[in-house]
């Protein structure tokens, strides 16, 4: 007998006969002797129609009560899936965040997880309940309903794995796993049976929203296998046909490049001509910091004149909050600031580029043959990235894709 997480993803549950359907594989785990514990997300689209709504009242909203509203759909869909797993004579309780609680810190929007009292659920489990929690949202120290950020579902059903020392976190999506590329952006992409939390957290944090970041993070500290599989598929998580994300050491032949990841929610903010002298960088970046701006990629230009242009990208939604915030608080005389939102991040990522060279070069002699313009470049020691026009990116992504034997050739015949 296993305790097994089992998330439900947005288009997993989109209408009643797909929440009908993921009961029915939570049906099955439970009549292979397991104990379960369910976590969904809102119905498809429904998180997106109350992110507009606060909106529409006010751009500048409350996040208290942004919180109060967007937590609402990840509610509703606990409840059906309650209701559809007790019509197939399963004892199933739905229990919200507060009710748990999942508490979390105050950062409203985006809170992180910092405790989870398991006591009472691990008394139902062991009496053979199902639980069912609605994922994204738990309640702050205050005991206001706060929410993990968009993707965040997938968070809670790790914390809960965590929590209660789960034999494995399934996470049911639309696609069968992690593929080497977004399956929906390269057809020929495959599908990988065996990730390491290293190279998935750096995919996640690039762009592949299959996981969110945080999820990966907290499966890697606490040593939570992590299965992400199709709910389409005929198989349940226990069959383990999904990907598994683990410990680096257990993969038997890490591939050169595991996946290429790409991103277009980046801007490429320059600051022109600003004196070329020792500590502008700080001067530059210590206010940024300040104001919580995340600079990503970084390139200082060659000087002329004394004079030089700074050039970096930030998260898209921040690049209004970064301008602000040179404008009024670096200490610095510069010509003028340009942002370009035309811009996406191409990144390809992987585990054997630690012990091998050559991985940048063929990177960049694709893009290369192209025509596709690099405009900056970041490395770290599992991945390369580069920031293009974002018309090029699927482009890109397919070239890379194919450049590093990653095409899967039967789906291309
Ligand atoms: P859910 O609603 O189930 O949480 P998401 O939309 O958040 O699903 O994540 C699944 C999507 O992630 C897929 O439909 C796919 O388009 C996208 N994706 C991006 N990169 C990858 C990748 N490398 N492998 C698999 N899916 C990916
Ligand atoms: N419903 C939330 C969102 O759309 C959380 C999730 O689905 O993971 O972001
Ligand atoms: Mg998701």
């Amino acid at each position: 007998m296993a305790l097994i997480i089992a998330k439900f993803g947005g288009t997993s549950v989109a209408d009643i006969q797909r929440i009908e359907n993921a009961a029915s594989k939570v049906v099955r785990e439970v009549e292979a002797g397991n104990k379960v514990v369910v976590v969904v997300s809102a119905m498809s689209g429904v998180t997106n129609k109350l992110v507009e709504y606060c909106a529409q009242i006010s751009p500048m909203h409350d996040l208290r009560e942004y919180d109060t509203v967007v937590s609402s759909g990840e509610q509703v869909t606990a409840g059906l899936m309650a209701m559809a797993l007790q019509k197939h004579g399963v004892v199933a309780r739905s229990w919200l965040g507060w009710q748990i609680p999942i508490v979390t810190d105050n950062v409203h929007g985006k809170a992180r997880i910092e405790n989870i009292d398991t006591n009472e659920l691990q008394k139902r489990l062991d009496d053979g309940e199902v639980a069912v929690i609605p994922g994204f949202q738990g309640v702050t120290g205050l005991g206001r309903v706060a929410t993990l950020g968009r993707g965040g579902s997938d968070t809670s059903a790790v914390a809960m794995a965590a929590a209660l020392g789960a034999d494995r976190c399934d996470i049911y999506t639309d696609v069968s796993g992690v593929y080497t590329a977004d399956p929906r952006i390269v057809p020929a992409a495959r599908k990988i049976n065996k990730i390491a939390y290293e190279e998935m957290l750096e995919l996640a944090s690039l762009g592949s929203k299959v996981l969110q970041t945080r999820s990966v993070e907290m499966g890697a500290k606490n040593g939570v296998p992590i299965q992400v599989l199709s709910s389409f598929d005929d198989e349940i998580g226990s069959d383990r046909k999904g990907t598994l994300v683990t410990t680096e050491g257990s993969i038997v032949e890490a591939e050169l490049v595991s996946g290429i990841a790409h991103s277009s929610d980046e801007s490429k903010i320059t600051v022109l001509g600003v004196r070329d002298v020792p500590g502008i960088a700080a001067r530059l970046f210590e206010p940024l910091a300040k104001a919580a701006v995340n600079v990503d990629m970084i390139i200082q230009n060659i000087s002329a004149d004394g004079l030089t242009d700074m050039t970096f990208t930030v998260p898209r939604a921040e690049s209004a909050l970064a301008v602000k915030t040179l404008e009024k608080d670096v200490d610095l005389t510069y010509d003028k600031i340009t942002v370009n939102d035309n811009v996406s991040k191409v990144s390809v990522v992987g585990i054997g580029m630690k012990s091998h060279a050559g991985v940048a070069n063929t990177m960049f002699r694709t893009l290369a043959e192209k025509n596709i313009n690099i405009q900056v470049i970041s490395t770290s020691e599992i991945k390369i990235s580069i920031l293009i026009e974002e018309d090029y990116t699927e482009l890109a992504v397919r070239s890379l894709h194919a450049a590093y034997g990653l095409d899967d050739t039967d789906k291309i015949a």
